[in-house]
């Protein structure tokens, strides 16, 4: 196992009320026992920055809630829980996710999602940890993730990172209306140096 890397508490909050909130009480009971994370029932993590959550148990309850469902099925359910996990983030926790007070309505679309991407990377950066950059090609921007919790979980044959998938899509949709088929391309659980995502500059619809 690497090292230990701690994360503010509200981080991983927030990713167990959208884990709450997509499997219900018992299912959220069920992966916290699993992931090896009992002390957080019915006891989540307090809404604040103290670094006094870890990558670790980030990447169980993901890993957890993986197992829970099979691969197959899990891809599905881990979208919909980073989904929730960008909403419940902008209503409680705007600052790990670059977004409080922002204001973008005025700008072009492709302006706003790179000032989205921009602002959720230099939170990453300065509020949980996490070394993140963001590239722009001609067709696509690029997430690129240097530090994650999948670092810590077993070792996948293909990308396994569909919480954060389902936040960057979340995101696009919530700042432009439309739909943006993000994708993993690269995976630290799958041997890769960075988790890297695209977000293709055209909407899917
Ligand atoms: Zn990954």
């Amino acid at each position: 196992m690497p090292e230990e890397r701690p994360m503010p508490n509200a981080a991983l909050r927030v990713l167990l009320e959208a884990i709450e909130d997509v499997m219900g009480a018992n299912g959220t009971k069920a992966v916290l026992n699993a992931g090896g994370l009992s002390k957080y029932i019915d006891n989540y993590p307090p809404k604040n920055l103290e670094m006094e959550a870890t990558f670790a148990q980030y990447g169980a309850a993901q890993q957890a809630v993986e197992d829970f469902y099979g691969p197959r099925g899990a891809r599905a359910m881990l979208l919909r829980i980073g989904r929730a996990t960008f909403q419940f983030g902008l209503r409680d926790q705007p600052a790990i996710l670059g977004l409080a007070g922002i204001a973008l309505k005025a700008l072009p679309e492709k302006t706003r999602m790179k000032l989205i991407l921009e602002r959720m990377a230099k939170a990453a950066v300065d509020r949980v940890n996490q070394p993140t950059v963001v590239m722009e090609e001609e067709d696509a921007y690029y997430f690129i993730v240097e530090q994650c919790p999948c670092k810590w979980r077993p070792e996948h044959d293909k990308p396994c990172c569909y919480v954060t998938v389902g936040v960057l899509m979340e995101s696009m949709a919530w700042i432009t209306g439309n739909m943006y088929k993000v994708e993993e391309v690269a995976c630290i659980s799958n041997g890769a140096a960075s988790c890297v995502y695209r977000i293709p500059k055209e909407p899917s619809e």
